[in-house]
């Protein structure tokens, strides 16, 4: 037997013995793991630096701020999510009653990337653990400090039988993935959802996948420009662009478009310097195996805007590319780097074919003034999600579910959606057994009248 199989075999041992069930000890592991958090806090701030130069503001917004919010919010609703729903019963069922349970699905696997790779192999284990479930992580390679803290904050704070972490390369991924877990979730790109919801089809093991896509941000004629600027700015340039969520490419009405770059070069400059390599808040590319294949994006001819680099600090400068077409190179796959390629349209009916040269992307972001634009967008083409006048938000409500569409995604989570996504809703109707109604059986002369009355 491989340590794999002994430690998930240990965990299904736990999750049988019924520990994980009550609301008490689930919501002491959360607050464990929100002290885990605080006491780790400068050791947190010192790996993601090591890892990806993430300056403390960063970490603070978008990882540790995030997962803080993520437990206070499920600790104080965990008691109401966890209770047993009762709904309503039809007259045909006289006598009995209907409940909705919520069981935990027992065993999960968390697959997490590099690109927030505290936040997001935590944010699903605050999922895990309110659902009542035992949870074996799976960080990143390609942020080794960050996955290796994990390791350690999380063996000194939890029994390996409850929550563990497991380092390794893909292989290890998919040793795991062999392994009979009961529920697996997964953030990554399309290309390995794919290969995990293959695998997971072997079992049939419920899954999530939090994937990634071409997300466009659209700034429509009417659209408040200084302030658009400043806000794709921010999503675009925060991480390095290395955001699931951040706008993949800007699509502006041709009449506003210039003025419309004018302002963005300004922002991007009053945020993160003229030269942003040079600063030392600038997130730095994951590796130089990233690093390479942004630089192959970038075509000279086409760079307006910034488009320097530096290998040895593995940082790109943030960059626009104008006059893209869906023929360049940086059309090809998501950019997931801070590169930003603009193209234009005239009419709000050319989006939809525009986007599905893409299609189905994770986030989509509309900026005009127009309420009946606004709908038409957000009613009319397909995204996981996404905001009016804003970047990346939408995902910083705990009340919004977070997910994908097809290509993007199956499934959500963050707040209660988290705890949805950890537990199987199990309908149970409890029948009476004061008195028998009849006419359901065959052979009963009322039956056939009854139903007839019923059913009619
Ligand atoms: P990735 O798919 O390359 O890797 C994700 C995880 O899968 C890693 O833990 C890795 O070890 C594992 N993995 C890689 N190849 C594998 C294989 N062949 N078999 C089994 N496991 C394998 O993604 P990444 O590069 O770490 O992250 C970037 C991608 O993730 C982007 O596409 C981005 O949009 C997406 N993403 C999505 C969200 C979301 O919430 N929807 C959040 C962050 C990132």
């Amino acid at each position: 037997m491989t340590d794999l199989t002994k430690l998930v075999n240990n965990q299904k041992e736990l999750y049988y013995a019924g520990k994980t069930m009550t609301h008490t000890f689930r919501k002491h592991q959360l607050q464990k793991l929100k002290s885990m958090l605080k006491r780790y806090e400068p050791r947190i701030y010192e790996a993601l630096n090591k890892d990806l130069n993430k300056s403390s503001y960063e970490v603070l917004m978008t990882e540790l701020g995030f997962l803080f919010q993520e437990i206070d919010e499920t600790s104080k609703y965990l008691k109401d999510w966890m209770a047993v729903e009762k709904v309503k019963t039809p007259t045909t069922h006289k006598g009995a009653k209907s409940y909705i349970y919520k069981q935990p699905y027992g065993v999960s696997l968390i697959i997490s990337p590099w690109n927030y790779p505290l936040h997001l192999a935590l944010a699903p284990l605050i999922g895990a653990i309110a659902g009542g479930n035992t949870a074996v992580i799976k960080p990143s390679e390609f942020t080794p400090y960050t996955s290796a803290l994990l390791k350690e904050m999380i063996e000194e704070t939890f029994e390996p039988k409850f929550v563990s972490v497991v380092e390794g390369e893909k292989e290890t991924t998919q040793e795991l993935l062999n392994l009979p877990f009961d529920y697996i979730f997964f953030t990554g790109s399309t290309k390995v959802g794919k290969i995990i919801m293959e695998k997971a089809s072997q079992q049939l093991t419920p899954i999530t996948l939090e994937l990634g896509g071409k997300s466009p941000c659209i700034i429509d004629e009417d659209a408040k420009i200084e302030l658009a600027a400043r806000r794709v700015a921010w999503g675009k340039f925060m991480n390095a662009g290395q955001t699931c969520v951040a706008p993949d490419y800007v699509l502006v009405h041709e009449s506003i478009k210039q003025d419309f770059i004018k302002q963005l070069k300004i922002e991007i400059e009053k945020m993160y310097t003229a030269n942003p390599i040079e600063n030392d808040d600038f997130t730095k590319i994951v590796n130089a195996q990233h690093f390479d294949r942004l630089l192959n994006h970038l075509d000279d001819s086409k760079v307006i805007f910034g488009g320097a680099s530096d290998r040895n600090l593995e940082k790109i400068n943030p960059t626009i590319m104008d006059n893209v077409t869906w023929e360049d190179p940086v059309m090809q796959e998501e950019i997931f780097g801070p590169i930003l390629p603009i193209r234009t349209f005239e009419n709000v009916s050319e989006l939809r074919e525009e986007i599905d040269h893409a299609r189905n992307p994770l986030a989509l972001y509309y900026f005009s003034e127009n309420s009946q634009k606004q709908e038409w967008v957000m009613k009319n083409l397909s995204f996981g999600g996404g905001c009016i006048n804003d970047t990346i938000m939408h995902l910083a409500n705990s009340n919004l579910p977070f997910g994908g569409i097809g290509a993007s995604g199956i499934g959500n989570y963050h707040g209660k959606s988290s705890f949805e996504a950890f537990t199987h809703r199990k309908s149970i109707l409890k029948q009476t057994t004061s008195f028998d109604l009849s006419f359901r059986y065959p052979n009963s002369n009322i039956g056939r009248k009854v139903l007839k009355k019923l059913f009619k």
